[in-house]
């Protein structure tokens, strides 16, 4: 009897710690009052999972990475409580502006409309800005921004999401993956990270209409160039989209989310990021 209660007092206990906040984690369903008790149950906490306007191969949706960015979101702040910024398709994409469905804004747009975003959330009272990337365009403006942060005073620090794809990860995908060859962009991973969540946007029988083969029609040695891209996948499509299966997709969101959650949690308990960088702000305006 006493074994029984013990448990059933555990079980009360359990319940109401693990209750979930009763306000959402998407911004704009926050009311204007419960911006102040959102503020604090995330830590002063905002993530933006940023997405782009681009082709996905002749089958998924041209909003695809911003799809995924935000179920990934989604999963991990489920778990973890963090605010959720609204639709966010700001980004680097000129290398598909030969394709249908694609909004490439000006790099000075870009900059200043995270700038000024990250900004307007510190105005609000948000001191950590969460970073998470569905657009492969984005990984060279993304570090190159958090590391701007430095130039001038900031009252928030910006964290970019870097998942670790470790060896088991890498050989669990090799295991469940059927297509060979390159996998880069709308092919069989990411057709199956969608047909996890929005299987109705997915067109599986238009997957083998147009190549996501390397055309490898650039030969340099020890060169980047920006046309790379547009020499191997003109059609905006690397990889098989067509043999994608959701197991594979729920599998890359499970490791993702997980990571995520991690990642959210040390963010969220980190006062170090702040005071480095005041201390580095100081010490800037005289250096010595
Ligand atoms: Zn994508």
């Amino acid at each position: 009897m006493r074994t029984y209660l013990t448990v059933v007092f555990l079980g009360i206990v359990s319940l109401v710690f693990s209750q979930k906040p009763t306000i959402p984690f998407y911004f704009e369903e926050l009311t204007s009052p419960q911006m102040a008790e959102a503020i604090q149950l995330s830590g002063k906490t905002c993530i933006i999972p940023l997405g782009i306007l681009e082709k996905h191969g002749p089958h998924l949706p041209v909003g695809t990475d911003l799809l995924e960015s935000r179920e990934l979101t989604r999963r991990a702040v489920s778990t973890e409580y963090a605010v959720v910024f609204p639709q966010y398709y700001f980004g680097q994409i000129f290398e598909a502006k030969h394709q249908p469905g694609v909004i490439a804004y000006s790099n000075q747009l870009v900059w200043n409309i995270l700038q000024e975003t990250c900004d307007e959330l510190a105005r609000n009272g948000f001191e950590k800005i969460i970073l998470v990337n569905g657009h492969g365009g984005n990984n060279s403006f993304l570090p190159y921004f958090c590391q701007s942060q430095l130039a001038s005073k900031k009252n928030y620090a910006v964290y970019l999401f870097t998942p670790d794809e470790n060896d088991e990860y890498n050989q669990k995908i090799k295991s469940m993956r059927k297509s060979k060859g390159p996998d880069q962009h709308a092919g069989e991973t990411e057709t199956a990270t969608m047909l996890t969540h929005r299987p109705d946007l997915v067109h599986l029988d238009a997957a083998n209409s147009q190549s996501g083969e390397d055309q490898n029609r650039l030969k340099l040695d020890f060169a980047y160039t920006g046309i790379w891209w547009y020499a191997k996948f003109p059609n905006h499509y690397s990889g098989d989209g067509k043999v994608a299966a959701k197991e594979l997709g729920e599998y890359i969101y499970s490791f993702n989310t997980d990571q995520l959650v991690k990642m959210i949690r040390s963010v969220k308990a980190d006062a170090q990021t702040l005071l480095l960088q005041k201390e580095f702000y100081d010490r800037a305006i005289a250096p010595k």
